[in-house]
């Protein structure tokens, strides 16, 4: 029970890594606070009362945001950790990216992440510590093609970690988690844009290293460790978990 009676803000809680998030926290004893558009996230109030509480929130409106942090606040006190979670996936090139698409993409993605951990941060610091965890992705190293404004988000998203860790240690942590393809609703909506979407998933598992895809569990232990005393001396930077997407530039092997 790491983090008994802690409070966890996680973002986008109601699917994928965030659900599987919020579930590790609980089971190791925090309060969480889901902040989602999915309604369905309500129903985790319901299973485990008194440990989990849903506000409807868009994370990309200041004012939504404000008035859910002081709620969550209100109902388990100061936070502790803040998961900026919530994410959208988008396609288009930067000459076929609308504009809206690019501002709704920047909003969701990233401005999020400024506008909760603007709202959190104040209540780390009367609680003397805590940390904030950026979901980035390998999509901030290495791109797929017509992802200008997703694979953009997520790159920005390292400088937002690097600038919340300078400014705020040595009491808050910051940390971006970047993940490869993770098994989520996110990865099945993509890949059903396909005709064909079982070869899609095929090869989504052959270009791993580990020939596989993660699991939205595999990165919630992730985040539960970075928030831990456990990696008190990493701050400020991108975790890579991709199955070593990437990694290799090629060449035959020798014998
Ligand atoms: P998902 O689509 O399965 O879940 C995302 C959650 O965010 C949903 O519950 C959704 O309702 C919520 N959300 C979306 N817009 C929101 C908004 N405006 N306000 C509040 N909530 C909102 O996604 P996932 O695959 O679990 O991804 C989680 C994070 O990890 C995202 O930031 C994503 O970019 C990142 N990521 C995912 C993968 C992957 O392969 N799945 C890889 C790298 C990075």
């Amino acid at each position: 029970m790491r983090y008994e009676d802690r409070h966890a803000v996680i973002t986008g809680g109601a699917k994928g890594i965030g659900l599987s998030t919020v579930r590790a926290f609980i089971r190791e004893g925090a309060r969480v606070s889901v902040f989602d558009v999915d309604d369905s996230a309500q129903q985790l109030a319901v299973e485990f009362p008194g440990k989990a509480t849903f506000h409807r929130v868009d994370v990309s409106i200041a004012r939504e945001v404000n008035d859910a942090v002081k709620r969550a606040i209100d109902v388990y006190g100061d936070i502790s950790y803040l998961i900026n979670n919530a994410g959208i996936q988008t396609y288009g090139t930067c000459a076929d990216c609308t504009e809206d698409e690019w501002d709704r993409t920047m909003n969701i993605n990233l401005k999020s992440a400024f506008l909760c951990s603007k709202a959190c941060i104040p209540s780390m610091q009367k609680n003397g510590k805590g940390v904030v965890i950026n979901l980035s992705s390998v999509q901030a190293f290495v791109s797929q093609n017509q992802v200008a404004a997703y694979t953009t988000s997520k790159t920005a998203m390292l400088g937002l970690t690097r600038s919340i860790a300078a400014d705020y240690a040595p009491a808050i942590r910051c940390v971006a988690v970047c993940p490869g393809t993770v098994d989520t609703p996110m990865l099945r909506g993509s890949i059903h844009l396909s005709p064909d979407p079982a070869a899609v998933l095929q090869e989504c598992h052959d270009m791993h290293p580990v020939k596989r895809i993660g699991t939205p569990d595999e990165v919630a232990e992730l985040i539960l460790f970075l928030c831990s005393d456990d990696a008190g001396f990493i701050t400020g930077q991108p975790i890579r978990i991709d199955g070593g997407l990437g990694l290799s530039i090629g060449g035959s092997k020798r014998e």
